[in-house]
């Protein structure tokens, strides 16, 4: 019989660190101590919604990203899997007047400079980050 590899908890690491020790050859056996597999990475529904507990930002999502070829090969991410990438990230309302959080860094850099004009250097230096490193792609 094979080494087996004992996994506590059952969210996407254990569940990941159990299909990887399988793929290695070994025996794997997770606990977990709610009733549901899958930690914070779940979700639920109320009434007539649906709420995603969490990833919001798939990290890996992005072909040729680091995670991604993690994300493959657990068959969280298939060839099928449609990858939503909105204009707007984040809506909220500040003193009475709705703000949004764009992908694009242009349209980003142009609400935080109605918010706080006074952080122009610091604005336009984030942008420039964010622009380098294609943040404002699918992460
Ligand atoms: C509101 C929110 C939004 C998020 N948004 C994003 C996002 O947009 N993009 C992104 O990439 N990430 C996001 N994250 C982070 C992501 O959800 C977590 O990094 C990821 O789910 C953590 O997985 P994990 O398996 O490491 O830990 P967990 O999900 O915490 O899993 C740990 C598991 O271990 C179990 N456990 C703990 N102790 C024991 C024990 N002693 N015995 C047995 N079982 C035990 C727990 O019940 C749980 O099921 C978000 C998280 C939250 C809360």
């Amino acid at each position: 019989m094979g080494k087996k590899i004992i996994i506590i908890g059952a969210g996407i690491s254990g569940l990941t660190a159990g299909i990887y020790a399988r793929i290695a050859g070994f025996d794997a056996e997770i606990y977990e101590a709610h009733r549901l597999a899958g930690g914070n990475c779940t979700g639920w529904t109320r009434g007539q919604y649906h709420i995603d507990g969490c990833i919001e930002w798939v990290t890996g999502s992005r072909e040729n990203s680091s995670l991604h070829d993690i994300w493959t090969t657990i068959g969280a991410l298939t060839d099928n899997t449609e990858i939503f990438l909105p204009e707007e990230i984040v809506s909220t309302i500040h003193e009475g007047k709705l703000y949004h959080l764009h992908s694009q860094i242009d349209r980003m850099e142009e609400t935080f400079m109605q918010l706080s004009p006074e952080d122009a250097p610091v604005i336009k230096n984030s942008s420039n980050t964010y622009a380098r490193n294609n943040i404002s792609k699918s992460p």
